[in-house]
């Protein structure tokens, strides 16, 4: 039977959107984008939630070849990325390529045609030579397995999917977690509930915001002088970068740094809470950078007002009106808002059943001996499959980063291949091996082996305890491997 696509790539995020652009630079154009939600953007469509932002400067985090000008603000608000998701779409024609609404429920290598069959949800099965999985990170949501939850009789809403016909204007409202998405929710909350509870189990390190809206005229200059923008995205990139060396990678030598930090954020915390205890229920007890710190200036200022109450004790149950917590308090709400993040060392990894040569399974190979993939894109026995959000490929802050470098790993990759004409590519396990060793080696002298991380709960680790999510190296190397990694790593055929 004849191959359908040259490749289907499953999510029609940036990291999905990023891909396809690639591979039609490649000249690969029969492409399929599958996409589970009703729409492109990714995280930018679900996520709706009020006060959502992005936390890295807009200027880095967006296409390095395809600059906005037009951002509002130096973060810019949620619905400037969906905007800006659409743009790329139709500046790249990619729309054409995507089929919304359709779930992917596994993929499977083809020895014999070699190519992938992908299974949908409802029976119907699509092929194609090379598979590509953008499914993010951060896509899997996660309920609290809380006692009682599934009695409670008012209104449950996850931060991923907001009801916007719900009117929460002087409810009783209780959100549960304080990770960077109800640092954004808290403050907008507050604003309009008449009781807001907020049930913390780890407090996160905060740090100020130094957001402003970026005045029309800069906006223009931008847009006329693109090379101006380029000059910020160097510099908002060139912070993040450091941040990224001597916070994470290079802890072991410079951990003076994220003291530094500590106190910033500690200094931040005082500034804005008078009240002993609770800045002492706020502060955290982890190393800045064992978990993703974030910024805020409004969040901190929401306890102090009246109507707002910090829970620290445990949660013991759910009823049908009520959270009960472990010292026997129990509030009756109206609302529950779960901030509970994500799962993704469960769920993720891969977000579908992968099955490649001679049955190997994915997610039972990477449970089964340690979560790995070469350079974060490519796994021995998985011929022709780019696992785009794989164990240490995210690399430094922003994620365009990741996306970008990934660009340039299947540039050489395909290039490479075609230039044998071969049309199957496959790393070997040798390079894969070495690369572990290398990133296992690298983690040893990171926070996540040196800080104090046991407190942080943090889903940088998986479940043996590994800080396998992030590539403990520069995105500089990350970059530079991905334009001269040896050729010889991947079999051609
Ligand atoms: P998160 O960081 O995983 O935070 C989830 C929160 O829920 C944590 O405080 C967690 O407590 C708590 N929680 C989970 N299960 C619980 C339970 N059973 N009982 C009590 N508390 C529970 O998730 P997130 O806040 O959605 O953020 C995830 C990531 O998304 C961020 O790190 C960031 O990278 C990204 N993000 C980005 C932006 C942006 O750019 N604008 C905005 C929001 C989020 P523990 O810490 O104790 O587990």
């Amino acid at each position: 039977m004849a191959t359908q696509y040259d490749a289907v790539i499953i999510g029609a995020g940036f990291g999905g959107m990023g891909a396809a652009i690639q591979l039609k630079r490649l000249g690969y154009d029969d492409l399929l984008i599958l996409e589970r939600e009703d729409d492109l953007g990714g995280t930018w469509y679900v996520n709706r939630y009020p006060g959502l932002a992005v936390d890295i400067p807009s200027s880095t985090y967006s296409y390095s070849f395809e600059p906005n000008p037009y951002w509002s603000r130096l973060f810019a608000p949620g619905p400037e990325l969906k905007r800006y998701a659409r743009h790329v779409a139709d500046t790249y024609g990619l729309r054409g390529s995507m089929r919304f609404g359709t779930v992917v429920t596994g993929a499977r290598w083809d020895e014999d045609e070699s190519h992938w069959r992908v299974a949908l949800e409802g029976g119907d099965s699509v092929t194609a030579t090379y598979l590509l999985t953008a499914t993010g990170f951060l896509s899997q949501p996660k309920v609290p397995d809380i006692d009682g939850i599934e009695r409670f009789g008012g209104k449950v809403i996850h931060t991923t999917a907001w009801d916007d016909d719900y009117d929460l204007t002087g409810k009783r409202a209780a959100i549960i977690g304080t990770g960077a998405t109800a640092v954004q929710l808290i403050p907008e909350v507050a604003e309009v509930v008449s009781e807001l509870t907020v049930y913390q189990r780890t407090p996160i390190w905060v740090s100020p915001k130094p957001d402003h809206r970026i005045p029309k005229a800069v906006q223009r200059l931008f847009a006329r002088l693109p090379f101006a923008q380029r000059a910020v995205r160097l510099a908002g990139g060139s912070i993040l970068e450091l941040m990224m060396i001597f916070g994470v990678v290079h802890y072991k030598r410079f951990r003076i740094g994220n003291r530094i930090a500590e106190q910033w954020c500690r200094a931040h915390l005082y500034r804005q809470v008078r009240d002993p205890e609770l800045r002492r229920k706020l502060l955290p007890r982890y190393s800045f950078g064992c978990k993703r710190p974030t910024f805020s200036n409004d969040y901190f200022p929401a306890f102090t007002r009246p109507h707002v109450h910090l829970k620290t004790s445990g949660i013991e149950r759910i009823d049908e009106t009520g959270i009960v917590t472990a010292d026997g308090d129990r509030t009756e709400i109206d609302v529950l808002l779960l901030a509970t993040g994500f799962n993704l060392w469960d769920a993720n990894f891969p977000a579908i059943e992968i099955i490649g040569r001679g049955g190997k399974n994915l997610g039972k190979w990477w449970r089964d001996n340690r979560f790995q993939a070469y350079e974060g894109v490519t796994v021995p026995g998985f011929p022709n499959l780019l696992s785009l959000n794989s164990p240490y490929s995210y690399s430094g802050l922003s994620y365009f980063t990741t996306i970008e470098c990934q660009m340039k790993h299947m540039d050489r990759l395909f290039t490479a291949m075609r230039r044998r004409g071969a049309r199957v590519f496959e790393v070997t396990q040798e390079a894969n091996d070495r690369f572990l060793d290398r990133m296992t080696r690298k983690v040893g002298g990171s926070v996540f082996s040196l800080g104090r991380c046991a407190a942080a709960n943090s889903y940088y680790f998986n479940q043996h305890g590994e800080a396998t999510l992030l590539r403990p190296t520069s995105t500089l190397n990350a970059h530079r491997e991905a334009v001269r990694f040896p050729l010889e790593d991947y079999t051609y055929a």
